[in-house]
C-alpha cells in the first residue's frame, strides 16, 4: 500500500510496483497550489509488458470464465468501492480540486457503473437470423482481447469506470492511462478491483505522460482497442496511429454544447440551473453548455436572472462541504482561460460576472457570463474548457438551429420550451450525440453517451459501450 508521503506506484499484473520511466513526479494540490503526493512513470517497455501479462490472464482464466463468475466479481468490485467512498472521493478531491460532496457522487456513479454492467453480462447476447438458405444461423458478441482506456483529468474516476467496467463485462483486459494530472483514484481502482477478485493482470494501471507512452499503447499489436476521451488534437494523433495495426478506436473530445431557451419555456428554471450546466466542475465538463441562446423576448430577464443565479454559486475549499466550485485544475488550465477572456474583452464582449483569482494560491476562477458576443468570436466558437459561458438573443429558430450546428463539435445540448412539436423538430435537427429537453442532465448510466463530428465517435455507457468492446461474429450451420 501506497500512502501520501511516498511515490504512488504502477498497479501491474496484481500488484504495485516501481516505474521505469524516469523520476517519480510531484502531484500539485489545485486548492494550494502545493505538490502533496509523488507518482512513478511507467517505461515505454512496461507498455509491452503490461500487455503481455493482460493478455495472459485473458487466455489463462478471463476470457473463459463462465458469465456469472465474471458478473459476480463485477458486482463485488462495486461494493468494494462504495465501502471505500471516502478515501476515493478524498483523493480525487485532494488530485483535481473538486468539491468533496461532487467527489462523492462520482464514485458512486462509478459503482453503479459496475453493477449496470455486472447485470449487462448476462443480457449480452447474439441473435438467430433466418438466412434464406435455412440452417442455423446465429451470431456471437466475443471479446476484443486487451483494451487500452487513455482517460481525462476532468471526472477521472467516472470516466475510468465507464471504460473499464463495459470493456470488463464483454470479456476483454484492461490496461488504463489516467491523465498525469489525476492517477490516484485510477490506481485505486486497480487495487481494489483486484482485492475485489479480478484476477491479477485483468485490470492493469500505467500512470506516465501519455506524451510518452501513448504511442506504445496505441501501437502495441496487442492492443485490440483504443477507448480515449480528451482533446482533439490527441484523439487525431490515435487516430492516425490506430491505422498501423487497425486498432478499434473510440473517441470522446469535448464540446461546445448549447443550451437553447424559448420564450414559451419555464425560463426562469432555465436561468436558475443553467450556472451548473456550465460551471459544474468549474466548467471543466465536455458537456458544458457553454453557447447560451434565448430568444429575444426574454432575452435581458434571463441573463439578469443568470447571473444573478450565478453570483451565488460557492467558489472555495474543495474540503469545505458548501462549495459547489472549486479551483480548476491546474495553473496552466486557468492561464488558458484568461487569455480567452483577454481575447473576449479586446473583441468587445462585455464580461457580466466573474473572472477574478480569489485570494489564495489555489487555481480559482470566479464563473465569467460573457454577452456581446459575436459568431466569429473565438470565444463563442472555441471549446474553452472552463468556467465560461456566452449567451446571445435570437429571433428565429431556423437561424439559431443552423448557427448551433455550424459548430464543428456535437457533443450535448439542452432545449427549453413547452412547444412538443418544437421539441422534438429542434432535437431531430441539431447535429450532437446527447440532449436533453427542460434539463440539463446528460449522462445516464444506462444510455449511450458520445458525439456526433469533430466531438468524436463510438459510445460510452449503456449497451452500446459493452457493444463497442466487442466483435460481432456470425456463425453458420448446415442443416
Ligand atoms: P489530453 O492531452 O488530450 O489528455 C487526455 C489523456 O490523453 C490523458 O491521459 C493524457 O495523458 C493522454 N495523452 C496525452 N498525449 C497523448 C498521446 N500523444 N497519446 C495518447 N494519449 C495521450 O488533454 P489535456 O492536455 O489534459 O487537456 C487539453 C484540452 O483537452 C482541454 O483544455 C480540453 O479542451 C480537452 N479535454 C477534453 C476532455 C473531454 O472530456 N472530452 C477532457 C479533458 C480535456 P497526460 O495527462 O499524461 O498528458
Ligand atoms: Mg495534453
Amino acid at each position: 500500500m501506497t500512502t501520501d508521503s511516498m511515490p504512488y506506484r504502477l498497479f501491474l499484473d496484481g500488484a504495485y510496483c516501481l516505474g521505469n520511466g524516469g523520476p517519480s513526479r510531484p502531484l500539485i494540490n489545485p486548492s494550494t497550489g502545493e505538490a502533496f503526493a509523488e507518482v512513478e512513470s511507467a517505461g515505454v517497455d512496461q507498455v509491452a509488458l503490461a500487455a503481455e501479462s493482460a493478455q495472459r490472464a485473458l487466455d489463462g482464466v478471463w476470457r473463459d470464465l463462465v458469465p456469472g463468475k465474471r458478473a459476480e466479481i463485477l458486482f463485488r468490485i462495486a461494493a468494494v468501492l462504495r465501502e471505500n467512498t471516502e478515501e476515493l472521493a478524498r483523493l480525487e478531491s485532494l488530485q483535481v480540486g473538486k468539491p468533496i460532496g461532487d467527489s462523492r457522487d462520482e464514485v458512486g456513479l462509478g459503482a453503479r457503473i459496475f453493477e449496470y454492467y455486472a447485470g449487462g453480462i448476462s443480457r449480452f447476447y447474439g441473435q438467430t437470423i433466418p438466412v434464406a438458405r435455412g440452417g442455423l444461423d446465429f451470431t456471437l458478441r466475443q471479446p476484443l482481447g486487451v483494451v487500452a482506456a487513455i482517460v481525462p483529468w476532468n471526472f477521472p474516476f467516472a470516466i475510468a469506470c465507464w471504460k473499464v467496467a463495459p470493456a470488463l463485462a464483454a470479456g476483454n483486459a484492461v490496461l488504463l492511462k489516467p491523465a498525469s494530472l489525476s492517477p490516484l483514484t485510477a490506481l485505486k481502482l486497480g487495487e481494489l478491483a483486484h482485492a475485489a477478485g479480478l484476477p491479477a493482470g485483468v485490470l492493469q494501471v500505467l500512470t506516465g505522460s501519455g506524451g510518452v507512452l501513448g504511442d506504445a499503447l496505441v501501437t502495441h499489436p496487442l492492443i485490440r482497442k483504443v477507448s480515449f476521451t480528451g482533446s482533439t488534437s490527441v484523439g487525431r494523433r490515435i487516430m492516425n496511429l490506430a491505422s498501423q495495426n487497425l486498432t478499434r478506436i473510440s473517441l470522446e473530445l469535448g464540446g461546445k454544447s448549447p443550451n437553447i431557451v424559448f420564450a414559451d419555456a419555464d425560463w426562469e428554471k432555465a436561468a436558475d440551473t443553467s450556472p451548473l450546466s456550465v460551471f459544474a466542475n468549474i466548467g471543466q465538463d465536455c458537456c458544458a453548455r457553454s453557447r447560451v441562446y434565448v430568444e429575444r423576448p426574454i432575452y435581458e430577464a434571463f441573463v439578469a436572472r443568470f447571473v444573478a443565479a450565478t453570483r451565488r454559486l460557492i467558489v472555495g475549499d474543495p474540503f469545505d462541504p458548501a462549495t459547489q466550485l472549486g479551483p480548476m485544475v491546474s495553473a496552466e488550465q486557468r492561464s488558458s482561460v484568461e487569455e480567452y477572456l483577454q481575447d473576449a474583452r479586446r473583441s468587445g464582449s462585455r464580461i457580466q460576472c466573474g473572472g477574478g483569482r480569489l485570494d489564495s494560491k489555489g487555481f480559482y476562477l470566479e464563473p465569467v457570463i460573457l454577452t456581446e458576443v459575436r459568431p466569429e468570436h473565438r470565444c463563442w466558437r472555441e471549446e474553452i474548457f472552463g468556467p465560461v459561458a456566452a449567451v446571445v438573443p435570437f429571433d428565429d429558430e431556423a437561424s439559431m438551429l443552423s448557427d448551433v450546428n455550424a459548430s464543428p463539435y456535437g457533443l450535448s445540448g439542452s432545449v427549453w420550451t413547452r412547444d412538443l412539436s418544437r421539441a422534438l423538430r429542434t432535437t431531430r435537427i441539431i447535429q450532437s450525440g446527447v440532449l436533453s429537453v427542460n434539463t440539463h442532465s446528460s449522462v445516464h448510466v444506462e444510455a449511450p453517451f458520445g458525439g456526433f463530428k469533430q466531438s468524436g465517435f463510438g459510445r460510452d455507457l449503456g449497451m452500446a459501450a459493452m457493444e463497442g468492446y466487442s466483435e460481432l461474429k456470425n456463425v453458420y450451420v448446415a442443416e
